[in-house]
Order: C-alpha cells, then structure tokens, then sequence
C-alpha cells in the first residue's frame, strides 16, 4: 500500500483548484445571480438547468437530485476516481509534486493508489512517441502512413494539429521506450498500450496510423489505429484500445476536446463517422465535429453531447447534424439513437452528400466550403425518416401512396409534440402528392393501432418512442411492410387449392371496387349469355385492380359470348384460357350466389345492374388515373423547382379524364 496524501497538500490542492474551471470542463455554465451559475446537472437527467456552482465558496449543488459538494468531490464522482486518485489528477494540472505521509513515493506496482493518473501519463508518453515516429523522415515504416494522410488531403501540421501518430512496425519499441521512462509491465498491459507474449511485452498497434483518443479534458485515455499495411496480421481496418479502466468506448467521442468549446457556443454539434472526417471537418471550420470510437452512435453520447449543448427546454433547441455516407450501419446506428429520445430527435439533422461522400471526400473534391455546405444543408430527422420511408413505394399509384401514407403514418403520429404533427401531416401529403386530410385519417388510424397494441404501455412510458417500428434499418432496399396491406375478411372466399393462396392474392372484399369487380364476374359466369359485346371490350382485364379478377375476366372475354354454345360448354372455354391457379376463383364465382333480388320473369339480374357493374369498374381506372395526375401535379407544386410544362400536360390529362368520366356514365345512364 502506497502512502497517503499529506494532508497538507491535499488542502492546497483544493483551494488551489477552480470549481469553476473544472466543471466547466462538463458542464456549459452561465451566469444564475450574483456570485452563482447555472448549467445542467452531470449526475441527472434534466432539461432545465438546476445544477449550480458558487465559485466563491468552491461549492456545487444540485436542486434536482440533491448532489452537491466541493471540487474533490465533483472530480471524484464524474470521473468515477478514488479520494487519492482525484488529488492526484488535480495536482498534476496545478503542476504540483505531491507528498506521501507514510511509505515515501507512491509504489509504482500498486494499481489501485494514482492508477489512472499513471496510465494516463502513459499514454501521453506514448502519444509523443508515436507522433515523433510519424515526423521522422529517416523512418521507412512510417513514410506509408504519411502517404495515407497526404493522400486524403492532410499535410504535417494538420497531423501535429490532431496528434496523429505512428506505431513502428518493430513489435516492442513502445515498450522498451515506455519501460525506459519508469512504466510498469502491469501498468502498460492494464493502459492496453501493450500486451504479454511469450518473448516478453510487446506493443499492441504496429505498423498503423493512430490517433490519440481523448476525454473531455483533453487527457489521451486511448488510441485508434488505421491498417497501412496489406501484410498487417490484423485484418480489421480500424483497431481501438479495448476497454480499460481510463477508455470507456461509449463514453467517448473522437474530437471532443477540440469541439467542445464551438459545440457550446454555436450550439451544433456535427457527428461524422471517422478520425480523418474530424480532421477535415475542424480544418474546414466545422468546429463542432465528433465522431465515436468503435462504437455506434449511442444514448451515453446523446447525454455527453446534452450537457454541452446547454440543451435546456427554455431555450430555442440546439442542432445536432449526422453526416451519413453510403453506409446503411451509421444510418441505422443514428436512427436507434433517434428513436430512444423524442426531443433528441426534434433537433436530430441529416447531412448526406452527393454520392455518399464522407466529409474527408468532400473536402478533397469541392474543399472547404463543400464540407461547411453539407453541414448546412442537412434536412431534419424526421424528415429523412419520412422520406427515406416513402421512397420505398411507387408514388406514382395509388396503392403505392396508400403504402406510403401507411408507412409514414406511424412516424408523424409518433412525434411527442403535438403541436408539430399538423405540420408534419401537411409536408407528408405534399411529399406523397395526396389530400393532407388522407394522412390525417392514417395518423389517427396508426394511433388508435398504437394504442391496441401490446407494446403501448413501453410506448408512453417515457422510455421508448412509438416510431421505433416505422424506422427504417436501411434505406430503399428493405421490401414494403406487410403490415400496410388488409387482410382479406374470413370466409370470403376460400382458395380450395393451396397453390392459388402461393401465387394469387385474395381479393379484398372490404373495397368496394372489388366487390363490384367480384359482382360483374358472377353475372358474367353465371348468366353469359346476358353480356353486350360491346361492354366487353370497352372494360379490358386491366380495369380489375384485384389479380385474380384480372385473370378471370381474360378468360370470360377471351371467350366471348356464348352465342350458340351451351352454358357447360362456354364454361369449359373459358377455363381453358385461365391459368390452373385462376381455375378454383372461377369455380367459386360460378356458383356464389349474387347479392340481388333476380327478375322473377326472365330469372337473371336485371339489365341495369350489369350495366352498372360494368361502369363501375371502367370508372375505378378512370378514378385512379385522375388521382395519379392529381398526385403529380401536387408533387410538381411542392417540388423546389417548377416544371410549367409538366404541369399544363398534366392539367390537360385531368381534363380528357373527367370527359371520359362523364361519356361512361352518359353510356351508362341509357
Ligand atoms: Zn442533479
């Protein structure tokens, strides 16, 4: 057991350290009163700042949760030190050598007495070395590692600026060089700096580029390393330090030291995936980039991110913009993060730039204003979400927008203020090209689902927000959610053949242009010789929107009228020109009684109701073709730059709709 702090120092210590220096290095603070400030508090969760420091008295407390203490205390408990470790890592910023009552200077193998301390020393010791290694023009290994940042658009001061250095390929050279300085075996294997082998301690990054990872107060507490060599025995591209009792991976953001103090006063802060994005990020003027470290984008980040960004619900909220290049991981990483906190997400933007370059890319090719432009372009969250998901339908039919709608719903009826969602309904519709009433109705609709649902008692908890299930884990390629289609009714018709459920979907007999459909194919099958010629080939199968519909009216007009051919016989006909699968449809419309009162007189439906039948299934295609144009004029209105010949060719279109509307039903009518 090493010795115990002299009581002495350890009182110079704590008057010598600034309360309000240190918490500032967490806590963005602002004036509260005479001789106080405010922030938002470490050790809670909170929204309106309840967290203050008296700088005079070299107190903190806390009004929300009740911690409050001096500056020992403040340092032990955020950065989860030991009493003696903590005097230990304030003396060192003050300079100040200290002095152990019993035991005389600290043991160097007892890990639990200044343990963090050393291994931070460590890797600042080693953050020195591998930059000189990376500076040494005499040094062969690493000259690939300076082609690397040359490369991506980085010269010597850029890399001096970041701290980027270089591991010797040797094997060992770390460790003889930290050994020479008074670094234990246990210390450098506990740091993660180096490892055990048969041979000896040998170093764990060789022949990589690395940057140091630093914590908020700008200590080095680990390493990334990029693979430069093709022969590099380690397969992945990047390798961080493990977790250690100073490297927390979640804990973590790559950049933050720089970033911390533009984040604070420009209220945004950028994510980027990679060390090199940072870089060139901070070098084009986007000073408020982060990027984690190995990990994905997590709810420990947002908290970190939270306390600088003042992000308090009295004030107007702060930006935080993701940049995403084609990697669907990050998307989804940052889309998890989303969905896990509401007000998060209302300031969540996303940056995604032409051809999925990453920052460090765009820097190269359009420079400095190209990366500070993404930044500045990005959209908001909510809206990447809504049309990332409705970019996976076909808007240009009316199913496709149903599905659409349906998708989207779940998203917007998600939003916790409500005061947004009119908004958001009003985009959505303008984005899908349908009445903003129609995704109302799907909003409602998706939010009485919600309520049904097993899961809505963890949706309104507080914990989990209800649009986890509409997120997209990727963009565009995932296959429409079965969930936006109905099920057909039970009972309403039976596929007697297993194959027919394989390859034809029943029809839904909730829409009543189905049941029309269904209606005109049993008066056409059961009563052939009722049909007019010409009605025959004015309605063709593509005027049926259900497929196996389809299928049998091809085969009823590919048949034609009966004309002489007994009833069996006209059956027989038209079964041979349906496909297998069509043939139990066939058989079951045959036979399903109509839902009308016949004429007692010739015993078929009157003459009418075939007509009408027919009109309406002509006018269902006119209807969806109406509501197609009118879809992409109202897309062309809200789209950003206007296309006036588009639209009058598509206000033509309408016209010759509406007059083929009212020609079918003059035909109808006679
Ligand atoms: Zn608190």
């Amino acid at each position: 057991m090493a010795g115990r702090i002299n009581a002495e120092d350890v009182a110079t210590v704590k008057e010598r350290s600034s309360i309000e220096d240190i918490v500032r290095e967490h806590v963005t603070l602002r004036p509260a009163g005479i001789g106080t400030l405010k922030g938002l508090c470490p050790f809670h969760d909170e929204k309106t700042p309840s967290f203050n420091v008296r700088p005079s008295l070299g107190t903190y407390h806390c009004f929300g949760c009740g911690e409050g203490g001096d500056v020992i205390s403040f340092v032990q408990k955020t950065e989860h030190l030991t009493f003696t470790e903590t005097i230990e890592r304030l003396a060192g910023k003050l300079g100040m050598e200290l002095r152990y009552e019993d035991g005389g200077p600290r043991g160097r193998d007892d890990v639990g007495t200044g343990r963090r301390q050393r291994l931070l020393d460590a890797h600042r010791v080693a953050e020195e070395f591998y930059g000189a290694v990376l500076a040494d023009m005499s040094r062969v290994d690493a000259r690939a590692g300076r082609a690397f940042l040359r490369e991506r658009g980085f010269n010597g001061a850029s890399a001096a600026q970041f701290g980027v250095g270089f591991a010797p390929r040797g094997g060992d050279e770390l460790a003889r060089h930290l050994r020479a300085k008074g670094f234990t075996e246990d210390e450098l294997t506990l740091a993660g700096l180096c490892a055990r082998g048969s041979r000896g301690l040998y170093d764990k990054f060789r022949g990589r580029l690395l940057w140091p990872i630093r914590d908020i107060t700008g200590s080095t507490a680990g390493f990334g390393a990029r693979r430069i060599f093709d022969d590099d025995r380690m397969p992945a591209k990047y390798l961080n330090t493990a977790e250690t009792p100073i490297y927390k991976k979640s804990q973590v953001l790559y950049g933050l030291d720089l970033a911390k103090k533009a984040i604070a006063s420009e209220r945004e802060a950028v994510i980027v995936e990679g060390y090199t994005d940072v870089m060139a990020a901070h070098l084009s003027g986007v000073n408020g980039a982060v990027a984690t470290c190995g990990t994905a984008f997590g709810v420990d980040h947002i908290k970190i991110l939270r306390r600088i960004l003042r992000d308090e619900a009295d004030r107007a909220p702060a930006r935080v913009v993701f940049t995403f290049d084609g990697d669907a991981a990050g998307q989804a990483a940052a889309m998890k993060a989303f969905k896990e906190d509401q007000r998060w997400a209302s300031q969540s933007y996303v940056a995604v730039a032409p051809g999925g370059q990453d920052p460090c890319e765009l820097r190269q090719s359009g420079g400095d204003l190209a990366v500070r432009g993404l930044v500045a372009d990005a959209v908001p969250m909510f809206e990447f979400a809504v049309r990332t998901t409705i970019g996976r339908f076909d808007l240009d039919t009316a199913e496709g927008r149903v599905l659409a709608i349906r998708a989207a719903a779940p998203i917007i009826g998600g939003i916790r203020d409500r005061a947004l969602r009119p908004e958001y309904t009003r985009l959505v519709a303008g984005w899908v090209g349908v009445e903003v009433e129609q995704v109302a109705a799907e909003v409602r609709r998706a939010g009485r689902a919600e309520g049904r649902s097993p899961t809505a008692a963890a949706a309104s908890s507080g914990t989990a927000a209800p649009l986890g299930s509409a997120i997209p884990s990727s963009t565009g390629t995932g296959p429409p959610p079965s969930a936006g289609f109905p099920d057909p009714e039970p009972g309403s018709i039976e596929p007697s053949a297993e194959e027919l459920a394989a390859t034809l979907p029943r029809p839904d007999l909730r829409d009543p242009v189905v049941q029309a459909e269904r209606q005109l194919l049993q008066t056409l099958l059961q009563f052939p010789d009722a049909a007019d010629p010409a009605w025959l080939t004015a309605v063709t199968p593509g005027d049926f929107t259900a497929p196996a519909h389809q299928a049998v009216y091809a085969a009823v007009a590919g048949a034609g009228v009966p004309a002489g051919r007994s009833t069996a016989a006209w059956h027989a006909a038209v079964a041979e020109g349906a496909a297998a699968a069509v043939h139990p449809v066939l058989t079951e419309l045959a036979v399903a009684p109509l839902p009308v009162v016949l004429d007692p007189l010739t015993g078929r439906p009157g003459e009418r109701y075939l007509v009408s039948l027919f009109t309406r299934v002509r006018e269902g295609t006119l209807t969806r073709q109406i509501a197609d144009a009118m879809s992409q004029l109202r897309r062309l209105e809200t789209a950003a730059e206007p296309d006036p010949e588009r639209s009058r060719a598509l206000g033509l279109r309408l016209q010759q709709l509406h007059l083929e509307v009212a020609a079918l039903r003059d035909r109808g009518d006679r």
